[in-house]
């Protein structure tokens, strides 16, 4: 089943602890529909300037993404400048051009708005809530992602869009601004009284958790020896899911967690090289081998019935600290 997604498509300047590019080929909806074309078929809604690169273009088709939806207008492509330090998981962002985003007002292409799956990428929260309301029908499944730069620019409109989603993935620290609430369980319940059915919540190298009413579903990060650069490690991670969910038709409780483990293969590819170098030339061998390790890393019991070898004492439960 196909995806829809709108996000920014941008040239990235980003330096890590490794080293540094400008100017590459990045934006949410880039590396989500890359990750996502691994397993499905990908429709983009975004805009673009009058420099963006034909080579770009390319690569977007070579992955068979459908860029009807990827509008050139005269201007600049969408610049973000970011950096990370020792601490790996959070970019600093140094600077943010809307620039063809600014004025940009997405009209769907015929057989977009019948998609079965959305994905309203990091944008701005009023295009996302434009594309969702074009929808002819409600897709089957519609994820959200959002970072602190719309939460704090644009909150009602992000409110909006946050009661209309299933799933809500977010990073750690914009969950707890978004919520309010520092407690990361505490504030995925706050997100999930607000409409969506899931949030998951990423973690950089910890790995992604995900918190539904009734269940909580830890998925690790593959442990890499060279993280070269995380930009677009949370889109990915969004792209694999979704393309997983979208490939398989799989909305079980069972399907969304294997989706989260297939997000956390994605996006282990995105962070071993710069930009989109490896995400982009995958093979389905290299994805299947790294499913496997996965599986290898997190299986510990065929069974959770298990019981332990406990020793037994009588003992008195403590009432300190209590509260009361
Ligand atoms: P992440 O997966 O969170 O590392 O996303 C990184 C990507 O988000 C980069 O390729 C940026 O171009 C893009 N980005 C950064 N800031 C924004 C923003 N305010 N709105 C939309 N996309 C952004």
């Amino acid at each position: 089943m196909s995806i829809l997604v709108v996000g920014s498509v941008a040239y990235d300047s980003v330096k890590t602890p490794y080293g540094s590019r400008r100017e590459a080929l990045g934006g949410s909806a880039t590396y989500f529909s890359v990750a996502a074309s691994y397993f499905a078929p990908v429709s983009i809604v975004a805009v673009v300037g009058s420099d963006f690169r034909s080579e770009d273009q390319a690569m977007l088709k070579s992955h068979d993404i459908d860029t009807r939806g990827l509008a050139r207008v005269r201007g600049k492509t969408f610049r973000w400048v970011g950096e990370y330090g020792e601490d790996i998981n959070n970019a600093r962002t140094l600077d943010t051009q809307l620039n063809v985003f600014a004025d940009f007002s997405p009209a769907l292409e015929p057989g977009h708005s019948s998609a079965p799956f959305l994905f309203l990428a990091n944008i701005d929260p009023e295009l996302q809530y434009q594309v969702l309301q074009q929808m002819q029908d409600r897709p089957k499944l519609v994820a959200g992602d959002t970072m602190n730069f719309w939460i704090q620019g644009k909150a009602s409109a992000l409110a909006k869009v946050v009661g209309s989603v299933d799933v809500l993935l977010v990073n750690e620290a914009e969950v707890r601004q978004l919520a309010g609430e520092n407690n990361l369980a505490k504030a995925a319940r706050r997100i999930l009284h607000q409409g969506p059915r899931m949030v998951v919540v990423k973690r950089g190298e910890y790995g992604a958790v995900g918190f539904t009413p009734e269940n909580v579903f830890a998925a690790p990060a593959y442990p890499l020896e060279n993280v070269i650069d995380p930009t677009g490690a949370g889109d990915t991670f969004a792209g694999g899911f979704m393309g997983y969910l979208a490939a398989s038709g799989d909305l079980t409780m069972e399907g969304f967690r294997r989706a989260m483990i297939v997000g956390s293969v994605m996006a282990s590819f995105t962070v071993e090289s710069f930009g989109l170098d490896r995400l982009r030339s995958l093979s389905t061998d290299a994805i299947q081998e790294r499913y496997r390790e996965f599986w290898r890393l997190t299986y510990f019991d065929g069974t959770g019935e298990r019981e332990l070898p406990t020793r037994h004492f009588a003992l008195q439960e403590s009432t300190s600290g209590r509260d009361g």
